[in-house]
């Protein structure tokens, strides 16, 4: 993991912004990666992750939550798209969007997903955060 948000300097992604990190979290390997990297960048001090099923239970104040924040990180795993589709269901716009397939990681039943496969994950997230 790159120290990028720990350096808070003004290349930090997250700095001076209330970034929440939601992942799918499902039960496929890129899932674990969405998952892992989403709490790898919050023990970076990149944002907070929060939990999805929260906002797919539509709990008002989760949602108000995510409806408060600067910037919200939406990792899905596949094409499936489940956690955008939460936020889209809640009529949740300030997101941006990473999907673990999109970057080379191929979803494969019954595998782990590896530390190498989740710091893809996390740079890219990253990367989706200082472009937003
Ligand atoms: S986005 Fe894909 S990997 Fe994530 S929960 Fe949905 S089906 Fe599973």
């Amino acid at each position: 993991m790159s120290d990028c948000c720990n350096r808070k300097d003004e290349t930090c992604c997250g700095e001076g912004r209330t970034v929440l990190l939601y992942a799918c979290s499902g039960g496929a390997n890129v899932a674990e990666a969405a998952d892992r990297a989403a709490r790898a960048l919050m023990a970076d001090g990149c944002g907070t992750m929060f939990c999805l099923a929260g906002l797919g239970a539509g709990i008002d104040g989760m949602i108000q939550t995510a409806r408060d924040a600067d910037l919200n990180v939406v990792i899905d795993g596949c094409g499936m798209d489940c956690a955008r589709k939460v936020f889209d269901g809640r009529g949740l716009t300030n997101y941006v969007q990473v999907k673990v397939t999109d970057l080379g990681i191929e979803k494969v039943k019954g595998v782990r997903a590896t530390d190498e496969q989740v710091e893809v994950v996390a740079v890219r997230v990253k990367e989706a955060m200082a472009e937003s």
